[in-house]
């Protein structure tokens, strides 16, 4: 049994079922046990492999995107180039490479990182050793505010409901001989899902993400104030319905329960929760990751990488084009919604 486990079994032996937020709050950030404070998921190695790290394309393109941003709202300087859970710090690596060439980016941008991980801030130190790291958006500087979230928002702990008549019941996590198990709460009616309650039938289990609200907020307010643009990307869709929290390990699904902090464990990002608290801002439609990137020219850029290919190498390139894009793969079930002034266009890529 791990430990982890045994101080949750603690846990709710003193004092109760925990909710499937706090499950996962402890799984993935307990400072010792957690998943993300002790381990570099990331790669081929790791227990699942994200966009920037397949292919150097990815984080050209989002550079690219956030450069034209702050070019066409007059290059603000002082400009903060920031970044959510920036993993291995692989994303602003790339970004940094593919601006260096924009006139006066690099001078007007200061980076900003928001991550948790202790570990993993010490991975993102090799990579960007400039950055200024924070614990959360919220002493992000007041300034205008580039920002790119990838695979940020599914890993932020959610609370899981199932409808029963006009109120809802929240699925716990609960203990039985040692071992951890899904329970429910009684019925109560909840005023932040009311808005669910035409779009649902009893039954149906909706998500909902604690700290999102918060963070978009933080985001908007900068953006609106003093301009900027932010990228969200991740898996999801318009509204959450139904279970998806997921557990991963060695790039295969695993127990949710058995393991706590051995696993990584994400949800889909409800992104109309995200269009609710971005005014002051504007956000843009949604848009698949894949149409995204088609739009921003990624298929010229690949060509242009393959020239210098052979072999293996050229078959991995060709193969992570495909995954970054075509809707069998990444392609449609990632998503990309940009938070922008009012008053100036969406990025390039993305409609208004
Ligand atoms: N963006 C990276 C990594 C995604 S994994 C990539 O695409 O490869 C999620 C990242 O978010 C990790 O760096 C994790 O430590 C960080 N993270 C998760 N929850 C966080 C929180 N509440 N505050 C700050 N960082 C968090």
């Amino acid at each position: 049994m791990s430990a982890l486990k045994d101080l949750l079994n603690a846990q709710i032996a003193r004092s109760g079922p925990i909710s499937v937020a706090i499950f996962m709050q402890d799984a993935l950030m307990h400072p010792v046990h957690g998943y993300y404070a002790t381990r570099d998921p990331f790669g081929a190695q790791g227990d699942f492999t994200t966009a920037p790290e397949i292919s150097q394309m990815f984080g050209e393109i989002i550079g690219l995107a956030l450069a034209q941003s702050w070019l066409e709202q007059g290059a603000p300087d002082p400009v903060t180039l920031a970044e959510l859970g920036p993993g291995r710090g692989t994303l602003m690596a790339d970004i940094l490479r593919a601006t260096a060439g924009v006139p006066g980016f690099h001078a007007a941008a200061q980076v900003h990182f928001v991550e948790t991980s202790a570990h993993l801030r010490g991975l993102q130190a090799a990579r960007v050793p400039q950055a200024i790291w924070h614990d959360s958006v919220a002493t992000l500087p007041d300034a205008p505010l580039l920002l790119v979230a990838n695979e940020f928002f599914d890993a932020l702990p959610i609370r899981q409901f199932i409808r029963a008549g006009n109120g809802w019941r929240e699925r716990m996590v609960g203990a039985r001989d040692g071992d951890l198990c899904f329970g429910l709460s009684d019925a109560t009616p909840l005023a932040q899902l009311a808005h669910r309650l035409a779009d649902t039938r009893d039954g149906d289990l909706v998500e909902l993400c604690p700290a999102l609200p918060g963070i978009i907020t933080a985001i908007a307010k900068r953006i609106a104030s003093h301009g900027g643009a932010a990228l969200i990307i991740d898996y999801g869709d318009w509204q959450s319905l139904g279970d998806t929290l997921q557990a991963l390990s060695g790039h295969a699904h695993a127990d949710t329960l058995a393991d706590p902090g051995a696993a990584d464990l994400t949800a889909h990002v409800d992104f109309a929760a995200i269009a609710a608290h971005a005014g002051p801002a504007a956000h843009s439609r949604l848009t698949p990751q894949g149409v995204f990137l088609e739009r921003l020219g990624i298929t010229a850029r690949a060509q242009k990488l393959a020239a210098g290919l052979v072999g293996e190498s050229l078959q991995a390139h060709i193969a992570a084009h495909r995954r970054l894009t075509h809707p069998a793969e990444m392609g449609d079930l990632f998503k990309v919604m940009a938070i922008y002034p009012a008053r100036a266009a969406p990025p390039p890529g993305l409609d208004r």
